[in-house]
């Protein structure tokens, strides 16, 4: 069943690539994997699945250690709202971080990243919707807030990454992450989840986030 789900998401998102005129090898597949059991992740990596995402530090703490112990080759990326108190365990267990969203989550994760001497490339959350219960930084304020990341804390800023309002047409906010990105120089887009990854690639989406396509639909919230 994960199986036959990923190779339909792999086929449509080498489609959604080529009528981009991209290679579909520009576009990592991150399988989200909260709130699925061992058995399920088990499962997608037999499959063949490399690069997951979850969104709580505490969920992913008791799943994936011993996972990552056995296949030292998977990428696990952090995709959920960090809390401060969070920031040392979560540069400790991802590898990759797509929430970095205000001033002192930046701060912590400089501090963290020193003191356990690694460095974890982030994507910086933007609030493309200005939503006031989403996380992410306002649009207006992210010129700046890359710059401080960048330039003032060191931080490895990998690109930027966004989740439209659940109404909105997806492909503006693409297109508006897609040029804020290209005007501060990065060149990473993490963007796209199961109702909208191909307009993401169509965009120019380099990581595309999918949980319900690959493993179903997950308990609610
Ligand atoms: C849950 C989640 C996803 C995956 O959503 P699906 O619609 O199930 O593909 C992607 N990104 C983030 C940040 C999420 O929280």
């Amino acid at each position: 069943m994960i199986e036959t789900n990923l190779q339909e998401i792999r086929s449509r998102i080498e489609k959604a690539a080529r009528r981009a005129g991209r290679s579909p090898e520009d576009i990592t597949l991150i399988a989200v994997s909260k709130f699925q059991d061992q058995g399920r992740v088990e499962e997608a990596i037999a499959a063949g699945v490399r690069d997951f995402g979850e969104n709580r530090v505490q969920e992913a703490q008791a799943k994936w250690p011993r996972l990552l112990e056995r296949h030292p080759d998977i990428t696990l990326h952090g995709l959920g709202a960090l809390q401060s108190n969070k920031v040392a365990d979560a540069v400790n267990l991802f590898h990759t971080i797509h929430s970095l969203d205000r001033p002192k989550i930046a701060a912590a994760l400089a501090r963290e990243m020193q003191a356990q001497g690694v460095r974890r490339p982030c994507f910086i959350q933007v609030n493309t919707g200005e939503e006031p219960q989403k996380a992410g930084i306002l649009p207006a304020d992210a010129p700046d807030f890359i710059r401080h990341c960048r330039d003032g804390l060191n931080l490895p800023v990998a690109g930027l990454m966004c989740v439209p309002p659940v109404e909105a047409n997806a492909a503006l906010h693409f297109a508006f992450l897609a040029d804020l990105a290209k005007k501060q120089g990065l060149e990473k887009l993490s963007m796209g989840m199961t109702a909208d990854f191909e307009t993401a690639i169509e965009m120019g989406a380099t990581h595309v986030r999918v949980g319900t396509a690959l493993f179903g639909a997950r308990k609610a919230l």
